[in-house]
């Protein structure tokens, strides 16, 4: 069965039916990714006996390193490899990072992960790139299959955040694996989800029609002849190249700082360089695709404390109010949860809008997702307001606030991938929506900028102060987020214009 794309295209009802293989591969990729990362810091301190604060920076540097090479991977995919090459030598390089840390853990810890690290770059963004080849320009349906894709990402990183480190430390099937070995089945179950995760997609594929096939090389007669071989091994051999480099610098992480520095206006650099190359119209919706990217930069940076300075504070200022669960486990994986909960509805309400003329246009729902941000963080101030004397204060509350952040992401996130997919050109998919990665990559970064900030300042101080400190902290960060959130409603007739017919 050998399916154009205008026949996927032109599915019927909601969803078309390709996205459910790209749901599955891409839930068991952020399994492996998930649980790797829910691994890091506390298998750093614990088994490899690094201080926290070490542990903490080499655990921002691999963040950083994973999202930014989110832009290496979709450079490549756009110019050589194709989207479903990329997929699979990502995946198989992710494969080889779990299953180095599933063999020896401590021996090869940093070897693991920089595998881990690259492999993600090149499967992330590609996989996101296809869903929205499953749409023609302008379907409306869009926003809500990015959606349910984003429920499928977070079912991954909810499961997989869960067992892995479960699992590692011993709390979960101690009794079935031999003393001294929980780590190396940790390690080996994200391999061994990974491996279904390309079984999946190499059984499925084929109802991808043309999408994510290998661009062909035009000839200067206008021919079209298949991509060279050397070029395709010459990107395999690049990326275990960038591996050494990847373990010396999260090894240092003041090289994380340079290559931060660098890597931004570098790739700004290449992004005006294409753009001087395709048309007036295409330049622009570039330039809005760029607006959307660097806002979401704040947005990041404030919606990743949740990783590190929240982590403090749920761990010190929150009780257990809530069905006596553990404050940081909530932190941790409430946010997926929700998602869980309000993605497909949320997908379907946009659909409903649409069919009603009412459905908010993109920069609207971005705006929205600010405000939301900043309502989120306006209820963590305000749980201070209901501290006991010891600044001990509401897990209950806190939870709403998360929900409420929740529902800012489902505005921005899904629909950032879906608009990188709808402003983009044709040849540079890849690298758009490894910008967009990029993009968290820098608001990790940002973020642990802020967390530093906030923590370091109050080290000595008393429970009731702390819980001060952070919450004004907080109020401050959702001012900002709401401040964004107008600009973005504000600047949006402008926006608007760069978009043209995209919406
Ligand atoms: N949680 C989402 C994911 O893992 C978004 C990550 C991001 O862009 N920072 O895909």
């Amino acid at each position: 069965m050998n399916l154009t794309l205008d026949q996927i295209q032109d599915f019927k009802g909601k969803y078309p039916k390709q996205i459910w293989s790209l749901f599955f591969s891409e839930m068991w990729e952020r399994f492996c990714f998930y649980g790797m990362r829910g691994m890091l810091v506390f298998f750093m301190i614990s088994q490899l006996n690094l201080g926290e604060k070490e542990a903490n920076l080499q655990y921002g540097a691999t963040q950083a390193f994973v999202y930014a090479f989110t832009f290496v991977g979709g450079l490549f995919a756009d110019k050589i490899l194709g989207f479903r090459k990329s997929l699979f030598w990502g995946g198989i390089l992710m494969i080889i990072g779990s299953l180095i840390l599933a063999l020896d853990p401590h021996q090869f810890f940093f070897l693991g992960i920089s595998f881990t690290v690259v492999g993600t770059g090149f499967f992330k963004p590609n996989i996101s790139t296809m869903v929205g080849k499953l749409y023609k320009k302008g379907d409306n349906r869009t926003d809500a299959g990015f959606s349910l894709f984003y429920a499928g990402i977070n079912l991954g990183a909810l499961l997989g955040g869960y067992l892995c480190i479960a699992i590692g430390k011993g709390e979960l099937l101690s009794h079935l694996i031999p003393e001294g070995l929980h780590w190396n089945v940790a390690f080996g179950l994200a391999a061994v989800v990974m491996v279904i995760s390309l079984v999946n997609f190499i059984f499925t594929q084929r109802r991808l029609g043309p999408i994510g096939l290998q661009p062909l090389k035009v000839l200067k007669n206008g021919e079209l002849v298949s991509m060279e071989k050397w070029k395709e091994y010459g990107v395999y051999a690049l990326s275990l190249l960038f591996i050494p480099m990847i373990m010396v610098m999260v090894a240092k992480t003041q090289y994380t700082d340079y290559f931060m520095y660098a890597v931004g206006p570098l790739t700004l650099l290449y992004l005006f360089y294409e753009m001087s190359k395709v048309s007036k119209s295409e330049r622009s919706k570039l330039m809005a695709a760029l607006i959307f990217i660097l806002f979401s930069i704040i947005f990041w940076g404030i919606y990743e404390q949740s990783g590190g300075s929240l982590s403090i504070f749920a761990a010190h200022n929150l009780n257990n109010d809530l069905l006596g669960l553990d404050p940081n486990g909530v932190n941790n994986s409430g946010g997926a949860f929700f998602i869980l909960l309000v993605a497909i509805p949320i997908g379907l309400l946009w659909i409903w809008l649409s069919k009603k003329k009412l459905e908010p246009n993109t920069i609207i729902k971005f705006g929205l997702g600010f405000i939301f941000l900043g309502l989120g963080f306006y209820a963590i101030f305000a749980t201070q307001f209901f501290a006991n004397a010891a600044g001990v204060t509401s897990l209950s509350l806190f939870t709403i606030a998360l929900f409420i952040i929740t529902l800012g992401e489902m505005c921005l996130s899904p629909i950032g991938l879906s608009i990188m997919t709808k402003l983009s050109t044709q040849k540079l998919q890849g690298m758009m929506m490894g910008m967009w990665f990029l993009a968290s990559a820098y608001g990790q970064y940002v973020a642990g900028l802020i967390g530093a900030n906030m923590a370091t300042a109050r080290e000595d101080a008393s429970n009731i102060e702390k819980l001060h400190a952070y919450t004004s902290g907080y109020k401050e960060l959702g001012l900002y987020a709401v401040i964004a959130g107008v600009i973005l409603i504000l600047i949006s007739p402008l926006v608007k214009k760069l978009m043209q017919e995209v919406r």
